[in-house]
């Protein structure tokens, strides 16, 4: 369902993506995984049209969207979160699960209007944001930033959620909550593009890894396997797989 083809991207003389492809197929929970400053972010960036790439192509859904504006490509289902959210100032964090959603501007009946407000309950309990529901979104903490941001994604009921650093900052009970949503999320059909550093969080959400470095794909190939690869060790895992 997304794919990229000869996927560059350089500042200046640094190149950052060197030729990446990537292929996943609907439905499949894959990990992004790489050394700081690999090219991860940069990456879910020119997918999601944040970034126009120097070359190559993006697909979704065999269409090319290459260079398309972010909310076209959101228009076609692929939804993306940030790893340092940013949050409007003036609107609280019920406002801003609110306008979450795809259908948000044409409630249409009054059934459907009590529908997405429980949704929104459902969701700010979910994430533990019940308690600062009418708090300023950008009053927020970063974790707290960073639940509120997975949780307006998902309002957005994409096709292709793509989550930079969804734990990061997160206290690791909330952690395997996130895990429990993104699994029920995916069992829906829901295909997933996970950067992440917490090698138990990948373990447990994703079949599939893809490791970034020196502007390349250097792995492919499920959790449990890549500590068997020698440059993965060198280049990126270390010591961290004895975690
Ligand atoms: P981390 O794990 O620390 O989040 P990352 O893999 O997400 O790292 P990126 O944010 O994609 O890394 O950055 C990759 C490289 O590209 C870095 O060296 C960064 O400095 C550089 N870079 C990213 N965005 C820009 C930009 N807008 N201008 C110049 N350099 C950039
Ligand atoms: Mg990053």
């Amino acid at each position: 369902i997304l794919a990229t083809r000869a996927l560059k991207k350089a500042f200046g003389a640094h190149k950052v993506l060197d030729g990446v492809d990537i292929s996943v197929p609907r439905g499949e929970v894959v990990g992004l995984l790489g050394p700081n400053g690999s090219g991860k972010s940069t990456m879910l960036n020119a997918i999601s049209g944040f970034l126009k790439p120097d070359a190559g192509e993006v697909l979704l859904s065999g269409q090319p969207v290459t260079g398309l504006e972010s909310h076209a490509i959101a228009r076609k289902g692929l939804i993306r979160t940030f790893q340092l959210p940013s949050m409007p100032h003036r609107m609280t964090v019920r406002d801003v699960l609110t306008a979450g959603s795809r259908t948000g501007a044409n409630l249409g009946s009054i059934f459907k209007r009590a529908q997405q407000e429980s949704e929104i309950e459902d969701l700010l309990v979910t994430f533990k944001l019940d308690h600062v529901a009418n708090q300023p979104a950008s009053s927020l903490s970063g974790g707290q930033k960073k639940l509120l941001s997975i949780a307006t994604a998902l309002r957005a009921q994409p096709q292709v959620l793509c989550l930079d650093e969804p734990t990061a900052g997160v206290h690791p009970k909330l952690r395997n909550d996130i895990v429990d949503i993104l699994t029920s999320i995916n069992a829906r059909g829901v295909t997933m593009v996970i950067v992440e550093h917490d090698m138990g969080f990948v373990r447990n959400l994703c079949k599939r890894c893809l490791v970034l470095d020196r502007g390349s794909i250097i792995a492919d190939c499920p959790p449990e396997k890549l500590s068997e690869d020698s440059r993965v060790v060198e280049a990126y895992l270390g010591k961290a797989i004895e975690r």
